[in-house]
């Protein structure tokens, strides 16, 4: 037996249970977003900036995945949304048996959306279905304008890409022009929203397309 059978019987067996988390959406009701980043980018800030605008229009629950602590779940709990955390110790990607056991602790019958935060890594995330709709990719300009072509199963894999952080672009050498087109050349169907969670800027627009999305069955 070599690795490479190994690898595969592993990603069998999470396409099996992810699955059998898409059928538990489905039946549901429920919109599920994967959001995925390298370490940094902002996810946990655009989640609490999303929850906020949200409110009272999406009822949602948030899956927390991180290698330690469950310091962004309490983070995303004060906003008074059902928050359950993944604790990884040391497993650099979520996996669909790990978010599985999760549900057991949320109330489906009683959200709409559903948002799972991965662990900080743009290479795992990328073959780990965990039963979502749509794959959320946040790349912050900090981390320029190259990612999409070093880490391209990613970028392919997503449906929406935020380019998190625009209100730094006047101190960086990243090019929001260069980052968009690089993205759009390993996937040009790619949803795309610039961010910043400083000022505010482009989370009305991700929340439209969320609340769009939400609840619509046939995604
Ligand atoms: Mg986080
Ligand atoms: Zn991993």
């Amino acid at each position: 037996m070599n690795v490479i059978t190994v690898e595969r019987k592993i990603l069998e067996k999470n396409d099996e249970i992810a699955s059998k988390n898409r059928r538990a959406f489905s039946e549901h009701g429920i919109f599920t977003v994967n959001i995925v980043s390298s370490p940094g980018a902002g996810k946990t800030s655009i989640l609490e900036q999303t929850i906020e605008r949200l409110k009272g229009r999406v009822s949602l629950a948030v899956i927390e995945g991180d290698v330690q602590t469950d310091l962004d779940a309490r983070r995303v709990a004060k906003y008074g949304v059902p928050a359950v955390q993944i604790v990884t110790r040391g497993g650099c990607h979520l996996e669909a048996g790990l978010v599985h056991e999760a549900l057991q602790n949320i109330d489906l019958s009683t959200i709409q959306l559903l948002v799972i935060e991965n662990v900080g890594n743009l290479v795992c995330p990328a073959n780990y279905d965990l039963g979502e709709a749509v794959k959320v990719v946040v790349a912050s300009t900090t981390e320029g304008d190259d990612k999409p072509l070093k880490y391209p199963a990613m970028f392919r894999n997503a449906s929406v890409l935020i380019i998190n952080k625009i209100d730094l672009l006047p101190y960086l050498k990243a090019d929001l022009s260069t980052l968009r087109k690089n993205a759009l050349s390993i996937n040009p169907s790619l949803a795309v929203f610039e961010t910043s969670c400083t000022t505010g800027a482009g989370i009305d627009e991700w929340c439209e397309w969320l609340v769009e999305r939400t609840g619509r069955k046939d995604t």
